[in-house]
């Protein structure tokens, strides 16, 4: 009996111990004020690829013919209305075994397309997806408290809100000499999710398209889609590359190692 009684008292001394850390990691949070919506940043392998420069096994860029061919997740990002938006929010260090379960998903949809190992937000260098849930996943704070949650979530967001798709059917597909009119694009994505994107180029490519959400997860207007001149980065005529992988010998030749990819 008295052993038991011992137990339920370190068991309540946990749970209390558990409790006040989280908190500290509230009051942590706190200097930065609550977001506003979530952009959904999704990136282009056609741009994004064309500059890889080396391989690695953790490129998605460097996977053949399995290489990405649709646009795929930069990150959820939570902003404000002003157009500012908070960053590294709380300390939660990025545990790939949270999310293990959603792998296949994230290797698939998620992929980093860079050998580079990004900074975390406390001093570290990780990966891509630890990078995007300590700098942005951690201000989502109270739609999301978690890792698995956020990416989950993300996951199913991109795959709702099938952009590839609404730019093919529109006729807007991967090509290498064709150019398509801005406008056109957005009209696209207008008619199929009714609401403003926000489009950024690389020179005259279309590098990334950003999807809005109120935070229960109705689309809106992107704060920086105001009109067409204010797509600082793009001209009125954009491309949608193609990306040709390096071929099997030039990849053994120009694969370092991962740590030599560092
Ligand atoms: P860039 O300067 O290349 O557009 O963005 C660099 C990084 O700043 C992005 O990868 C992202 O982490 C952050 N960033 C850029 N624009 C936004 C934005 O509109 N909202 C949020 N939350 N982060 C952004
Ligand atoms: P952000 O610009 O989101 O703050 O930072 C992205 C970081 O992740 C950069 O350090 C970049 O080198 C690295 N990174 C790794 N994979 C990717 C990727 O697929 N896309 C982008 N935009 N950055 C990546």
């Amino acid at each position: 009996m008295a052993s038991r009684t011992c137990l339920l008292f370190l068991l309540v001394a946990f749970l209390a111990g558990a409790l006040a850390g989280d908190v500290i990691e509230v009051n942590r949070s706190q200097n930065q004020r609550e977001f506003d919506y979530f952009a959904l940043s999704l990136q282009w392998p056609g741009t994004y690829c064309r500059a890889t420069r080396h391989c690695c096994s953790k490129n998605a860029c460097c996977r053949g013919s399995d290489s990405p061919t649709q646009f795929t997740i930069h990150g959820l990002w939570p902003d404000y209305n002003d157009g500012s938006w908070p960053s590294c929010c709380y300390r939660s260090d990025f545990n790939e075994k949270e999310i293990s379960t959603l792998k296949d998903g994230l290797d698939k949809y998620w992929p980093s397309l860079s050998c580079g190992s990004p900074s975390n937000c406390h001093g570290g260098k990780g990966s891509f997806w630890g990078h995007e849930w300590e700098k942005h996943g951690t201000c989502s704070s109270p739609v999301f408290r978690d890792e698995y949650n956020y990416f989950l979530a993300t996951l199913n967001l991109y795959l709702k809100y099938n952009l590839t798709d609404v730019l093919y059917k529109a006729g807007y597909v991967a090509s290498n000499s064709e150019k398509y009119p801005l406008g056109g694009i957005v009209t696209a994505i207008q008619n199929a999710f009714h609401i403003n994107p926000e489009v950024q180029c690389k020179r005259d490519a279309i590098d990334e398209i950003r999807i809005c959400f109120y935070k229960d997860f109705k689309p809106r207007d992107c704060v920086g889609s105001k009109d067409l001149t204010s797509r600082k980065s793009c001209p009125k005529y954009v491309s949608l590359p193609e990306y040709t992988p390096l071929d099997g010998e030039a990849m053994v030749l120009k694969m370092p190692t991962d740590r030599e990819a560092l």
